[in-house]
């Protein structure tokens, strides 16, 4: 049995004390919640969003990470850093990453392996662009994803990976993938993760979808058979949005 998870990415939204406030209202708004919770705000945000959860279910992610554990790289945020305030999630890949800073697989590759090593759960996220899927290239895209993002990563590693299906041109557009087209590519990932590792590890990855998820189509895409939860942008920065979003199944 996969056990769902929603995750908010809060990008670059929330001060310090605008995160800690949310937080505390999330935490109350979706306390009886059965499924895994997680909030990714930004760097800064993170020790406050941390402590205010602490009595809390509710997960805190990192929305990227350093692929260096120290050293002279001016910017970054490394593992350690992040662990020692209590995060146990990074999201690596994510497409505004790809698309705006440059970051290839490769690279995500190296920050994948240093997550895992550093026991961080990794969300890696991949998807099309719009360009892409008109030119028929979905697969190609997805699979070289798949591929290049988990490579070397073993079949242990596994349970701590979940992985986005972002389609690029979903994102904070309000255009869904119907149900139907998110779930055949999330049974794509399913099918090549089968052919890199095993059945049992592909029938227990997790898979979210993200892209303009909200709270009036989120029961319909998690009624697929192959979508385990959500990576939410815009929808995971108003209580009044994200909350329903977790509990839609209550
Ligand atoms: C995202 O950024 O991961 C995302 C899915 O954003 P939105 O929900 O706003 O489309």
């Amino acid at each position: 049995m996969r056990k769902v998870c929603i995750a908010g990415n809060w990008k670059m939204n929330m001060t310090p004390s605008e995160g800690v406030v949310f937080a505390k209202a999330l935490a109350e708004a979706v306390k009886d919640a059965s499924v895994r919770v997680v909030v990714a705000p930004p760097f800064v945000t993170i020790p406050g969003v941390a402590e205010a959860l602490q009595e809390s279910s509710i997960e805190v992610a990192a929305q990227n990470m350093a692929d260096h554990l120290s050293g002279a790289y001016t910017g970054e945020v490394s593992a350690p850093m992040l662990k020692e305030l209590g995060v146990s999630v990074v999201i690596l890949g994510h497409s505004e990453r790809r698309a705006l800073y440059g970051e290839s697989d490769a690279f995500i590759n190296r920050k994948v392996k240093l997550a895992l090593a550093e026991d961080l759960d990794v969300i890696l996220c991949v998807g099309e662009t719009l360009e892409e899927r008109e030119a028929g290239q979905l697969e190609t895209v997805l699979k070289r994803q798949v591929i290049e993002g988990l490579k070397d990563v073993s079949a242990s590693e596994m349970s701590h990976i979940i992985i986005a299906y972002e389609p690029v041109w979903a994102i904070g557009t309000g255009k869904t993938a119907t149900p139907d087209d998110a779930n055949s590519a999330h049974a794509f990932i399913r099918s090549e993760i089968e052919k890199l590792y095993s059945k049992s590890v592909a029938e227990s990855l997790i898979i979210q979808y993200g892209g303009s998820v909200k709270p009036s189509n989120v029961k319909d895409l998690m009624a697929m058979k192959h979508i385990d939860g959500a990576l939410v942008g815009g929808a995971a920065l108003s209580v009044e949005q994200f909350g329903p979003i977790v509990r839609y199944n209550k």
